[in-house]
C-alpha cells in the first residue's frame, strides 16, 4: 500500500528521521515545521495521513488538531499525535482534540507502520463514499450541504472477553455512556454481530478459552459484520497481535489497564467515524432513488424500468416463465392542459399513478416512461391473467372521477396495450413495440378499452 503522509514537527532533525523511515516503506513523504503551515498543507494537499507532534512553538498539536477536525475540507483526514509525552492525561487530551491514534516516541517503527496502513485503509472507505458524494452533488442529486457532525454519540455497543473481572470493568465504564451488550462465547458474539444493529464491537485479544484474532478475523469476513468497527483490547506490549489485529482492519485499540477516558475517548473517535459514513450512505442510496424514479409521481422512470426489463427477460428466456407487460396511455390527456391548467394536469397525472400502484400486484413493475405514458411489467404472468389485471385497472380509473382541486372533478380514461413475451428470442423493444401497436389499436377502435395484442 502507498499513501501519502503529511508530517508535521519543529525539530528538523526529527523530520528527517521520519521521511526517512516512511521513504524507505514507500510512502509519499510531505513535511511542515510548524501548526499554521501544516493546516494549509493539509487543506492543499489532501494527505491520507498525518502524523503530527505535541510539542511546538505556537499554535501546538492538540490546537492544530482541533482546528483540522472542524473544518469539512479536512476532517476526514486521520490524525496520529506524535509526542514524547506519555502520561495518560496527554493520549486523553489528544484523542479529545480528534486525533485518530498516538504515538510515543522514540517511534517503535512496526506500530507505526501498522497503524498508518490501518489508518489509510479506514480513510479509502470513507473516501469512496465522499466521492459517491460529490458525483450525487454533481448531478443535483444530492443538496450541497456539509455534514452535520454527529451530536448523539450513545453508541450500541458488543463486548466480548471470557475474563470475567476484566470485562466487568469494560462494561461498567462505557455503560456510562453507551448501550452495552455482553457476549459469553465466540458464537454468541457472532450471533448477536449478526442480527443486531451495533455501531462498535470490542473484542479482547487475550482470551482465557478461545483466539480473539481469529474472532476479529470472522467479523471482518462475514457480509453481516465487516463493516462495524472494532476496537481491540491487547495486553501491554504485545505488539505482534496488535499488528495483526491492525492489519486485518481491527479499527481501533485499548492497551490493557485500560483507562476510562482513554476508551470512552476511542470509541467516541469510533462513532463520529461510524455516524459520518453512515450519513454518505444514505445520501448515496437516497440519490440513487432519485436517479431511478420519476420526481412528479414516485414511480420508476424509463431508464430504470428498461435495464430492470432487460434483466428479467433474461431471466424468463431461461425459465421459460410467462411474462406480460401493458403500456397505459391516458386519453385526451392534452385536453386536460388545455382546458385545466398544466398543475391539474399534474394533479390528474399523480392520482393516476397512485391509481396504478394500488391496482398491480406487489411483484409487478409499474413506471411512467413519460408524458402520459405509463408501463407496467407483470412477472410470471400469462395472458389471460394479464387482461384481467388490465381490464381491473382500466376500470379503476374510469368509475371514478378524479379530484384535481376543490371544485372540480374530471373524468379520465385510459387506453391499454398488452402483451407477452415470446421465449427464448424476445427483446426489450420487440416486447414493448407489440404492445405499443396494441395500444395504437385501442385507441383506433375508441379509447378507454384493453387490447391484447394478436397472438
Ligand atoms: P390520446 O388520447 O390520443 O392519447 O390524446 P392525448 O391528448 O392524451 O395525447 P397527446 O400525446 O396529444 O398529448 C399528451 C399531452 O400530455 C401533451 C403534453 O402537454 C401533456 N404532458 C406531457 N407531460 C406532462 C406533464 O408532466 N404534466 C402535464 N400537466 N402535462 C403533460
Ligand atoms: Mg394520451
Ligand atoms: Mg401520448
Amino acid at each position: 500500500m502507498t499513501a501519502r503522509v503529511l508530517i508535521v514537527d519543529d525539530v528538523p532533525a526529527n523530520l528527517k528521521l521520519l521521511e526517512a523511515k516512511l521513504t524507505a516503506e514507500y510512502f509519499d513523504v510531505l513535511q511542515a515545521s510548524d501548526g499554521l503551515k501544516a493546516i494549509e498543507a493539509a487543506r492543499q494537499e489532501q494527505p491520507d495521513i498525518i502524523l503530527l507532534d505535541v510539542m511546538m512553538p505556537g499554535m501546538d498539536g492538540y490546537e492544530v488538531c482541533q482546528r483540522l477536525k472542524q473544518s469539512p475540507e479536512t476532517s476526514h483526514i486521520p490524525i496520529v499525535m506524535v509526542t514524547a509525552l506519555d502520561q495518560q492525561s496527554d493520549r486523553v487530551k489528544g484523542l479529545e482534540s480528534g486525533a485518530d491514534d498516538f504515538l510515543t516516541k522514540p517511534i517503535n517503527d512496526i506500530a507505526l507502520f501498522a497503524r498508518v496502513k490501518s489508518l489509510v485503509r479506514l480513510k479509502t472507505l470513507t473516501d469512496e463514499l465522499r466521492m459517491r458524494e460529490t458525483t450525487g452533488q454533481r448531478i443535483g442529486m444530492i443538496a450541497d450541504a456539509d455534514i452535520a457532525p454527529a451530536k448523539d454519540l450513545t453508541g450500541r455497543c458488543l463486548v466480548f472477553d471470557d475474563r470475567e473481572r476484566q470485562r466487568a470493568r469494560i462494561c461498567e465504564m462505557l455503560s456510562v455512556q453507551h448501550d452495552v451488550t455482553v457476549a459469553d462465547t465466540s458464537a454468541e458474539l457472532m450471533d448477536a454481530a449478526t442480527h443486531g444493529d451495533f455501531d462498535l464491537i470490542l473484542v479482547s485479544l487475550s482470551l482465557q478459552h478461545e483466539d480473539g484474532l481469529r474472532i476479529c478475523s470472522q467479523l471482518k469476513s462475514a457480509e453481516a459484520t465487516r463493516q462495524t468497527p472494532i476496537l481491540a483490547m491487547v495486553e501491554e506490549g504485545d505488539t505482534e497481535r496488535l499488528v495483526r489485529a491492525l492489519d486485518m482492519g481491527v479499527c481501533d485499540y485499548l492497551t490493557r489497564p485500560v483507562d476510562r477516558l482513554e476508551l470512552l475517548a476511542r470509541c467516541g473517535t469510533q462513532l463520529r467515524r461510524k455516524r459520518y459514513q453512515d450519513q454518505l450512505k444514505t445520501n448515496f442510496k437516497r440519490s440513487m432513488e432519485m436517479a431511478v424514479t420519476d420526481p412528479l409521481t414516485g414511480l420508476y422512470n424509463r431508464r430504470y424500468m428498461t435495464t430492470h426489463l432487460a434483466s428479467l427477460m433474461e431471466e424468463g428466456a431461461h425459465s421459460g416463465r410467462p411474462l406480460a407487460l401493458m403500456i397505459l396511455d391516458i386519453d385526451h390527456f392534452k385536453a386536460v392542459n388545455d382546458t385545466h391548467g398544466h398543475a391539474a394536469g399534474d394533479e390528474v397525472l399523480k392520482e393516476f399513478a397512485r391509481r396504478v400502484t394500488n391496482n398491480v400486484r406487489g411483484i409487478d413493475l409499474a413506471c411512467r416512461l413519460g408524458g402520459e405514458e405509463f408501463v407496467v411489467v407483470m412477472p410470471d404472468t400469462d395472458a389471460e391473467t394479464a387482461l384481467t389485471i388490465a381490464e381491473r385497472l382500466r376500470n379503476r380509473i374510469a368509475e371514478r372521477a378524479f379530484p384535481v382541486d376543490e371544485e372540480t372533478r374530471l373524468s379520465v380514461t385510459v387506453s391499454i396495450g398488452l402483451a407477452g413475451a415470446i421465449w427464448p428470442d424476445d427483446t426489450n423493444d420487440a416486447l414493448m413495440e407489440r404492445a405499443d401497436q396494441a395500444l395504437y389499436k385501442a385507441k383506433r377502435d375508441g379509447r378507454n378499452r384493453v387490447i391484447a395484442e394478436a397472438a
